[in-house]
């Protein structure tokens, strides 16, 4: 069984607004979008956090961050946007699964909480 809500929704558990998927990952909707487009890119395989991945992990990590670039691209965010990983406590995660938050739509501030 999977041990957090991300497993969850990899595992079709819960139901998720996916905008992409592929073998190694899966893009869906922040349920508590804080821009008109917010969107979590997240690794299959389960990592706890940018902490937690490993030298061996790199290809993947880039392979996230393309993904949230083919994500912006698809949903036109041509104005721009952020990429956002919190990691930890202090970083203000709150999920125990390595996601990138994808935000934009608006102007975001600098710098953040
Ligand atoms: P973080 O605080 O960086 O760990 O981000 C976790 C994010 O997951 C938050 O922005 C939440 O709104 C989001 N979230 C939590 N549960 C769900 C869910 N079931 N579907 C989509 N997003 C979720």
């Amino acid at each position: 069984m999977s041990e957090t809500i991300f497993g969850k929704i990899i595992a079709g558990e819960i139901p998720a607004d996916v905008v992409f998927e592929d073998e190694q990952s899966l893009a869906f909707r922040d349920v508590n979008p804080q821009a008109p487009i917010h969107v979590l890119v997240i690794p299959k395989r389960e990592i706890a956090n940018i902490a937690a991945a490993g030298d061996d992990d790199a290809a993947l990590l880039g392979h996230l961050l393309l993904v949230a670039r083919r994500v912006a691209e698809q949903l036109e965010l041509a104005d721009g946007y952020r990429l956002v990983i919190n990691c930890g406590p202090d970083g203000g995660q709150t999920v125990d699964h390595l996601h990138v938050h994808l935000l934009g739509g608006r102007g975001l501030g600098w710098p953040p909480g």
